[in-house]
């Protein structure tokens, strides 16, 4: 099964520019085993702008140079995600309650507390999953996250990663990368040349970012946990997103993939919001700043990971048991 339309007409200069430029024979054998295996026709045409220089190695080079699309959130006022008296009821149960929470644009917020708290539920109003049955939730000024479907809050800028991973097992990881790209971005022919330097250059941020790129013809499949958890992040990244929640990222994980992961995050945080849901606090400790701790649908403690941790309430609730 082709990922790619058999129509699909891809820049020649574009890849030329990414063949010079990566200087990495691996990504050139994908990429060309990308366009065999799909029957994709190669036009000679001359870019109607510079292409995108990129890294020469996958170091920390990675980032993104341009910014997001125009319909991105307006984030002025330095706000990335407005949350206030968030209410969720299924029948009479209150899975989240009076919930007020506010996300500064370039924050990585840590939120811990036990099974059942709400954080999951908390992810799913924020992606337009579940609606609130009160209350307000804004992402930047601009887009009301109780009124857009979850389609629209993707393309606003939010991208989640569940708690399992539900990678392409039978495609590469270079397949399943280029398979996350916008759909529009990846066929369509207008904007030709930028849309094929885009796509390539946040192919090449995504690798070095997920430092999966001795990975790259590898069946997803064979990966690790660890891997196949990192390649998820890597096909959010294809969307260019702003706001990134991950849920329980380091479930399952040994301690070096946890250790790994937390570097990831790390590296996220540079280009991206973050909210990470998460009961490992060894990971918690290694990438937190402000940490909220949430309990029965409400917010318990808010602080340092040492400030929540001393914390009588959240010593009760959960952190004691
Ligand atoms: P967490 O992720 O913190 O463990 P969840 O957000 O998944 O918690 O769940 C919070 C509470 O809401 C739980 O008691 C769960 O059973 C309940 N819940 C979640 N989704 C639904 C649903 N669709 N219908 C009924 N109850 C739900
Ligand atoms: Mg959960």
């Amino acid at each position: 099964m082709s990922i790619i339309s058999n129509n699909t007409t891809f820049q020649k200069t574009a890849n030329d520019a990414l063949i010079k430029n990566v200087n990495n024979p691996s990504i050139n054998k994908a990429m060309e085993n990308l366009e065999n295996a799909n029957n994709i026709t190669i036009a000679e045409t001359t870019p109607t702008q510079p292409v995108t220089t990129l890294a020469e190695d996958y170091g920390d080079s990675g980032g993104f140079a341009q910014p997001v699309s125009k319909s991105g959130p307006d984030m002025r006022h330095g706000i990335a995600l407005y949350l206030e008296d968030v209410s969720v009821w299924f029948d009479s149960f209150r899975a989240l309650n009076d919930l007020s929470l506010y996300i500064e644009a370039g924050e990585l917020r840590c939120i811990i507390g036990p099974n059942g708290a709400g954080k999951t539920t908390l992810m799913d109003v924020i992606t337009g999953k579940t609606r609130p049955t009160k209350g307000s939730a804004f992402f930047g000024q601009v887009h009301n996250l109780a009124k857009l479907s979850t389609e629209e809050i993707a393309e606003a800028g939010i991208g989640r990663k569940f708690q399992k991973p539900t990678v392409f097992e039978k495609f590469t990881v270079l397949d399943n990368l280029m398979l996350a790209a916008p759909k529009d971005k990846r066929v369509s022919k207008s904007w030709f040349t930028k849309i094929d330097a885009e796509i390539k250059d946040t192919l090449d941020s995504t690798l070095a970012q997920i430092r999966l790129k001795d990975m790259i013809n590898k069946p997803a499949g064979l990966l690790s946990h660890g891997q196949k958890q990192w390649l998820e992040i890597g096909m959010l990244l294809m969307q260019r997103p702003k706001l990134i929640l991950l849920d329980e990222p380091v479930a399952g994980m040994t301690d070096a993939e946890t250790e790994h992961t937390a570097e990831l995050c790390l590296r996220l945080k540079k280009n991206h919001t973050l909210i990470v849901v998460e009961h490992d606090m060894t990971f918690i400790d290694a990438i937190s700043e402000k940490v909220t701790v949430l309990a029965n649908g409400a917010i318990l403690a808010e602080g340092t990971l040492a400030d929540v941790q001393n914390n009588e309430a959240v010593i009760e609730t959960y952190l004691g048991r």
